[in-house]
């Protein structure tokens, strides 16, 4: 069994965060340390700690995460000029909260995908 991580609490609204939106399936709410103008986390409300744990049953899960990260984006007002949208998985991958999550980052030009 997964130990759970900070984003369980703000999907069961136990700690206050403001909350974007919700569903039965998903949360989005704002990063505590934004890196862009704008930066939304859209998680899972089910506990799946890394993308290697990605099942096939959560197909609907991730679909509706994409969904709704389009939607954020129109909301947001950068879905034309564009954004970028993130999954962190592991060490290497730069994760360092253990229940996934897609980052939305836009409002600004975001530069090359990597710094290398
Ligand atoms: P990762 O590196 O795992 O892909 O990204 C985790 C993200 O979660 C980071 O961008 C970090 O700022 C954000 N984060 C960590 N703890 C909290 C929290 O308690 N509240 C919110 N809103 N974001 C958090």
């Amino acid at each position: 069994m997964a130990e759970e991580t900070i984003f369980s609490k703000i999907i069961r609204q136990e700690i206050p965060t403001e909350l974007l939106y919700q569903d039965e399936l998903v949360t989005a709410f704002r990063d505590i340390s934004p890196r862009a103008p704008s930066h939304i986390l859209i998680v899972p409300n089910i506990l799946i700690p890394t993308i290697n744990d990605v099942e096939s049953e959560h197909e609907l899960t991730l679909g509706r995460m994409v969904v709704v990260a389009k939607k954020l984006a129109v909301e947001e007002g950068i879905a034309d000029d564009g954004y970028r949208l993130i999954f962190n998985c592991n060490q290497h991958g730069g994760q360092e909260v253990y229940h996934i999550h897609m980052h939305l980052l836009g409002g600004k030009p975001l530069g090359p995908m990597l710094a290398v």
